[in-house]
């Protein structure tokens, strides 16, 4: 059965879509820890992470640096911290968040609670800054 993010990558089920390519997908954690926190996902349906060949991880490095550097345009924050846990949905995927300090990255904390314009509004301001 295809993932919940298979299903967000073909349009099945909604998401907040921020960049895609023909290998990768980024769109905003419907759960966030911070306003901004994208999640990127290759489209190839690969549980773990380093599962992926070489190339296909490679890849979604460099494709998660063009998402954070626009995501840091929009939000303001020290950096965009990186995360990797995937104990939720069986499909390889990176948390890109925006952090002032370590405490900013912590799963156990309650998420943001935010509203689908809220949402919106954020995605369509991080799409404008996709190089
Ligand atoms: P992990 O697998 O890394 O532990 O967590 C999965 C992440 O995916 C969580 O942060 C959760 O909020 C997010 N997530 C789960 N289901 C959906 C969904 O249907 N849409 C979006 N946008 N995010 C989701």
């Amino acid at each position: 059965m295809a993932t919940i993010f298979s299903r967000i990558v073909k349009g099945e089920i909604p998401s907040h879509k921020i960049a895609e390519d023909e290998n990768y997908y980024a769109f905003l954690d419907i759960n966030p820890l911070a306003r901004g926190h994208t999640l990127v996902i290759p489209k190839k349906e690969i549980d773990y992470i380093f599962d992926m060949d070489d190339e296909l991880l490679a890849g979604m490095q460099v494709f998660s640096k063009h998402v954070a550097r626009a995501i840091e345009k929009v939000i303001p924050c020290k950096r965009i911290g990186v995360a990797v846990l995937g104990l939720e949905v069986p499909h390889a995927h990176i948390h890109l968040i925006p952090v002032n300090s370590i405490d900013d990255i912590n799963f156990g904390l309650p998420k943001l609670k935010l509203s689908f314009d809220e949402l919106a509004e954020i995605a369509e301001k991080i799409r404008q800054e996709i190089r």
